[in-house]
């Protein structure tokens, strides 16, 4: 998708500190971290949010949701972490390329909105 962020980041085309990758699925620390530990999960395929998830792109969700644990465990997130998704304008979504944020290494915040 030309003019992309997320999938000039997956390409190499702009740098990220990568933590996992597959042949579906890319994951890497967030620029601007909100947490102790916070790493974007995406798919390759370029998919606009959430609200773009529909049966014919569901499994990468599928798959991105078997990764987290495994990134989560590498990572240390024992106690626990929190996997949020924006979508749109009222969510925030900065970057229209589907991601799911991972966040940990602390005790959060309740409050979610
Ligand atoms: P959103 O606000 O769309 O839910 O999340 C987008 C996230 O992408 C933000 O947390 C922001 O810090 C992160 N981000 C934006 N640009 C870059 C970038 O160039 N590199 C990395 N690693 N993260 C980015
Ligand atoms: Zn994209």
């Amino acid at each position: 998708m030309e003019n992309c962020l997320f999938c000039k980041i997956i390409v190499g085309d702009i740098p990220s500190a990568k933590v996992y990758e597959d042949d579906l699925c890319f994951a890497f620390k967030d620029i601007n971290p909100q947490a102790p530990v916070h790493v974007l999960v995406i798919p390759k395929a370029h998919i606009e949010s959430a609200a773009a998830v529909d049966g014919s792109n569901s499994s990468v969700v599928a798959h991105i949701f078997e990764v987290i644990p495994k990134i989560a465990r590498e990572l240390g997130l024992d106690g626990g972490f929190r996997v949020v998704s924006n979508v749109g304008d009222d969510g925030c979504q900065s970057v229209h390329h589907l991601h799911f944020h991972i966040l940990g290494g602390a005790k959060l915040s309740e409050t979610l909105g």
